[in-house]
This record gives structure tokens, sequence and C-alpha cells, in this order.
């Protein structure tokens, strides 16, 4: 317990440096904490943004696409109405199969109006009249399959028809449709023909002015096709614009492509769609990123300033409140414990009573009274704050000196319990405090002090007690003639003073 003698020296320490250091770090600790926080937040804001967008994207692409394919199929549909809703057609085709009429009127039309590669001419009954190929036509007269996907698109026509037809005297016409309403009558899709895919649109051949469908005769529909080749697909990607249009095989992945399947009239995948995914995410991300990064480090600056102000009145707060403590506890003209943190300490020690024997020492300088008088009070706080410096000193770290009156110190020791140590410290407490002790003005004074010995748990096991004790004892001290040590345990005994002790007496004295 090495007494520090000083308050300044006491407040000096480095302890509320320490705490502002640690708050500073909290405080830091915290907002980096936040800051992160704020910047994962944003982030994750911005990525669901930006896979939004993506997929937005995509699905309005998607969108995009069939609408695009549809209104290609139903301009198909709208030129293949042109050619076959005519009477000469019905006449030529459905009344007698006519070859030349085919070869000679229908590929012109078919060729000037609709472009396809591939056209076919097929009964209700699934009877191929004719396969034209550009402008060359075959006339085979194979029969489809029931299951053959162009047989199922003619079937889908014939229902289409039989849906609008109307009858009329000798047989069935057509109920009159705009052509915005083709759609109706002609059927539809994307199929594999002949190994290519291609877009197919199917109508059943009607009249339109004065003929009529016999009832009896089987409705025929034409199957124009038109593959779906790079000229097909860079036609369709003028309006949709997409980077790296193709058409593939079904189930090819590729994850920086958008893909969108292709299913024939039997449902069964016949390929897909691809083209690079758009990724409007991606400017999310110029936009969010400088964002987060200004916020991040503004916030890094706004708490930087937070906790370096908060550290600092922290920091200041700490001190005071040391300060205080610090004078709660102590005298303020010597830095000594004060009687009240003395009593304290004393207390500690004595519930640890019986086990750790210590000692209690009351001081009293002798004829100070005299130094006041002669040099003035502040002359007599100077002296007081020597002799508690060379106290403090001789105590060492073999206990704590308080303070508790005018001239009055008192020591707990603890450093040791045996008389003869004791003694050998109070002759060391007496002689140094004996020392000359030169004033401001150059003035040499002296003082002396008596000490009274109460040892624990010999001459008292409580505060009260040990207390009582000592100060006995230096009652005693100081009515042996002062400039002595006296033990409290011994005074029962006839009262015996340093002369005696040292003639061979068994009193114990210092001086
Ligand atoms: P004794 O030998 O019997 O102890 O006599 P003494 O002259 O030392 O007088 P005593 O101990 O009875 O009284 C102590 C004096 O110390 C009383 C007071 O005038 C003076 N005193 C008390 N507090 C202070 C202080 O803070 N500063 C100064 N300079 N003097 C003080
Ligand atoms: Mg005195």
């Amino acid at each position: 317990m090495q007494q520090q003698a000083t308050i300044s020296v006491r407040l000096s320490s480095g302890k509320g440096a320490l705490h502002h250091g640690r708050l500073t770090r909290l405080v830091f600790v915290l907002a980096f904490v936040m800051i992160l926080l704020s910047a994962a937040s944003l982030a994750y804001v911005g990525t669901v943004a930006s896979r939004e967008a993506d997929t937005l994207a995509t699905q309005h692409q998607r969108q995009l696409l069939n609408d695009v394919v549809t209104g290609r199929m139903q301009l198909m549909s709208r030129d293949l109405y042109s050619i076959v809703h005519w009477d000469d057609a019905v006449t030529g085709l459905v009344k007698t199969f006519d070859q030349e009429f085919v070869s000679d009127q229908l590929i012109y039309w078919l060729d000037l109006n609709l472009q396809a590669q591939k056209t076919f001419i097929v009964t209700a009954r699934g009877r191929v009249l004719a396969d034209i190929v550009g402008s060359h036509a075959q006339f085979s007269r194979r029969t489809l399959p029931d299951q053959d996907p162009l047989m199922q698109i003619a079937r889908e026509a014939i229902e289409k028809f039989m849906a609008l037809r109307v009858q009329v005297d000798d047989g069935f016409g057509l109920k009159t449709i705009s052509l915005s309403q083709v759609n109706q009558l002609a059927a539809t899709t994307l199929m594999n023909v002949d190994g290519q895919v291609a877009l197919v649109t199917a109508m059943v051949v009607t009249p339109d002015d004065q003929e009529s469908l016999p009832a009896k005769l089987d409705p025929v529909v034409v199957i124009a096709a038109k593959t779906l080749d790079s000229a097909l697909l860079s036609e369709l990607n003028q309006t949709l614009s997409f980077e790296n249009f193709t058409f593939e095989r079904p189930g090819e992945k590729d994850p920086t492509r958008t893909t969108q399947l292709v299913t024939g009239p039997d449902r069964g995948p016949i390929g897909q769609f691809a083209w690079r995914s758009a990724q409007p995410g991606t400017a999310v991300w110029t936009v969010v990123m400088p964002v987060i990064l200004a916020v991040c480090g503004l916030m890094t600056i706004i708490t930087a300033f937070a906790a370096y102000r908060i550290g600092g009145l922290s920091s200041k707060l700490e001190e005071s409140e040391e300060r205080n403590r610090f004078l709660a506890l102590h005298d303020n003209l010597t830095g000594l414990s004060n009687r009240l943190h003395f009593h304290q300490v004393l207390d500690h020690h004595v519930s640890s009573l019986p086990q750790n024997e210590f000692a209690v020492l009351a001081c009293d300088l002798d004829r100070f009274k005299a130094v006041n008088d002669t040099y003035g009070h502040a002359a007599g706080d100077a002296v007081i704050r020597t002799v508690a410096n060379r106290i403090a000193a001789s105590v060492g770290t073999a206990g704590m000196v308080g303070r508790v009156g005018g001239d009055e110190f008192v020591i707990l020791l603890n450093g040791f319990a045996d008389i003869p140590r004791i003694q050998i410290l109070c002759r060391q407490i007496i002689a140094s405090v004996c020392e000359p002790i030169m004033l401001e003005n150059g003035v040499i004074t002296t003082v002396g002090v008596s000490l009274g010995v109460a040892l624990a748990p010999a001459s008292g096991s409580t505060n009260t007690h040990l207390m009582a004790s000592a100060d006995a004892a230096l009652y005693a001290a100081k009515e042996q003639g002062r400039g002595r040590a006296v033990f409290a345990h011994e005074l029962v005994q006839p009262k015996q003073d340093v002369t005696e002790s040292e003639n061979g007496n068994s009193a114990h004295q210092a001086a």
C-alpha cells in the first residue's frame, strides 16, 4: 500500500485516459457494426431490387416474344385467309381437285402473299392432295397418320371452321368475319415440319362470294409453314431487339441466357428460343453502389466525430469522478488517506482477524503549535506536508498512512507484526520527523513526534477498541515526555519510557 504524498501525483494517473480510450474504441466498434449493418441492408435492398428488376425484365421479354411470335403467325393467317377464302379455291381444291389450279394460281398467290417454304393441302380425312415446296407442287396423294402433327393442326382448323360456318341454300358458307378475327378461323402453332421448326398456320378453304361448300364434301385445309430460319429469326428480332437471339434444341442450359421453351401441337418440346438475359439489375447497382459508399462514408465521418466527442466528454467525466472520489477519501493538504478512508481500510483488516495480525500506530507531532505561532499557519502547513512525506517514506510498502487531525497521523501496519521490527520502524519515524525542516524563507525548524502502538488482535479486535488503545498509548507517550513510542499492551504495567527500556527493562519504546 504505497502511499502517494500529494494529490497532484494521484490525479495524474492515466485511469481517465484509459477509460477514454476504451469508450472511444467501444463507440467506434458499435459505430462500425452499425455502418456494416447499414451497408449490408443497403446491399440487400440493392440485391433484391436488382433481382426483381431482372425478373421483371425477363418476364417482360418473354411476354414480348410471345406477342411477336403470335403476331407473326396472325399475319401469316391473314395472308393465308386472303388466298383460301376464295370461291376459285373452293372450286379448284374442294369441289374438284384441280392440279392446274394449284400449279398455276394457288402457288402464285402463295408465293406472292405468304412466302411459306412449305404448304400442304390436306383433306379432313388426312389425304394430302398436294405438297408445295416453294413454287413446286407434288401431288403424291399420301394419307397422313392420325397422330401426325399436320393432321392435328388440320383437325384444329376444321374445328374452328365448324364453329364459324353458316348454312346456305346448297351447303355451307363462312360467317362474315373481319381481318382482326381471322385467328378465330386459323389454327396456328410452332411445330416440326420435315425436321425443321416452322411457324405454321392452317385454314379451311371457304367460299367468299357465290360459292358454297357442299355438305357432303370433306373440308380441305391448307397448311402453310414458314421455317424458323435465321431470316425469320432476325425478322422477329427487329421488334424484340434481343441480344444473340437464336432458336436451339430444347434443354440447353446457359445461366447468362434466357430461354423460352416451345412445344408442338402434341405439347412435346420442339426447341427453345434463347437470348442473352436482360440485366437491368446491373444498372440498379451503378445507382445503389455510390449511394451505399456515400452513406457509409458519411456515417463513418459522423460516428468518428461523435465517438471522439463522446470519448472526450466521458474522459472529462471520469477524471472529475476520479477527482471527487479521491477528494472524498484523502486529505487535501498532504494527499494521505483521510479519517474516512483510513477507517474503511481498518474495518477491512479487522474483518480478517485473527488470522492476519497488524498494528495501528497513532502519531501526534510534538509541540507543533509553536511552529504555527512562530512562523505562521502557512509554515505550519509546510511542516505538516514534510512530516507526512517522511512518515509515508518510512512506512513504505509495509502499510498505509492517514492524516486524521491537525497534527495527527495514523498508520495501519500490515507488512509485519513482530514487535522488534515495529520498534525499529517507530525509531525510524521519530528520527526522520525530527530531522530539520527548511521553510520557504530559509528558516530551519524542527518538530518531534510521539507514537502509540496498538497490536491487533492483542490490543483490540475491533476498530474502536484498536483506535482507543493506540490513542491511550499515544497519550502515555506524550505523558512520558514525547518523542517516543509506547505499546498499548504494556500500559497495564507501570509506565516505562525509552530510557528505562534501554536500561534493560521490558517496556517497548523507540526514540
Ligand atoms: P502536543 O505536543 O501536546 O501535541 O502539542 P501541540 O503543540 O502539538 O498541540 P496539539 O497537538 O494539541 O494541537 C495541534 C495544533 O495544530 C492545533 C492547531 O493550531 C494546529 N493545527 C491544526 N490543524 C492545522 C492545520 O491544518 N495547519 C496548521 N498549520 N496547523 C494546524
Ligand atoms: Mg501535537
